[in-house]
């Protein structure tokens, strides 16, 4: 059996097998998150249908009867878009993982709503782009000292969205910097920040060179939106 999913997936593989080849990684060290935002349940379930398991979802609001009809037995759910603190509350027991920790204060009003564990990274604006979510570089360390005083907060790692650029290439520099940024957090804290979550449809094979351990792809699987 074909499709156009299928045949998506295949060509991702692929292409991650060779990026990682190239700088002697491995492949199997890179996971995919299928980014599923304005794509209906039923892509979700074809998905599925091909061993893919964990969603991204930005917004809560559009991910909670998605969640709701598929469960979260089958799949794990992150949110990769901005959370705006009146959300807080609907995270437990739905998602698994929040990637876009851009503040003390957000990582506060989470904190406190939970009553289990919950893995989290924290979104950096890399780019330092001025109309864009996620914490500037130098606020950093700030926010990950303050998650560590957080029991409720798991921190896993870093996540950026890379800026619009007509080459790929202009991308690498801000993956190289999030690694760097990792590094340095993973030092001062002690403790190992194993997740890169960088790389989307357009700039992920440059992502898988630059380390990546997860990658997040909509249009690249389902296609346009
Ligand atoms: C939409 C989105 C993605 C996926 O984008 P594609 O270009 O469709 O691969 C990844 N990360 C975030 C934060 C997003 O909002």
């Amino acid at each position: 059996m074909t499709s156009p999913l299928a045949d998506n997936l295949r060509r991702i593989r692929e292409r991650i097998a060779a990026a990682a080849e190239r700088v002697e990684r491995n492949p199997d060290d890179v996971a995919i998150l299928a980014v599923t935002k304005t794509f209906p349940v039923a892509r979700i379930r074809d998905a599925m249908a091909l061993g893919l398991r964990t969603f991204g979802e930005n917004r809560v609001q559009e991910a909670i009867p998605k969640i709701e009809e598929i469960g979260t037995s089958d799949a794990s759910w992150h949110l990769i878009g901005h959370l705006q603190s009146n959300k807080a509350r609907f995270i437990e027991e739905r998602f698994t993982m929040v990637q876009s920790i851009d503040s003390v204060a957000i990582a506060q009003t989470l904190g406190r709503r939970l009553k289990t564990q919950l893995e989290i990274l924290i979104e950096v604006n890399v780019g330092e782009e001025p109309q864009k979510t996620g914490a500037l570089p130098q606020d950093l360390p700030a926010i990950a000292e303050a998650i560590g005083g957080i029991s409720t907060l798991q921190l896993r790692g870093l996540m950026t969205v890379a800026p619009m650029v007509s080459d790929v290439e202009e991308a690498r520099p801000i993956f190289q910097r999030l690694r760097r940024l990792r590094d340095e957090a993973s030092q001062r804290l002690a403790m190992p920040l194993p997740v890169l979550s960088m790389g989307m449809s357009d700039d992920y094979v440059v992502a898988v060179e630059e380390g990546a351990t997860m990658l997040r792809l909509g249009r690249a699987l389902f296609g346009p939106r």
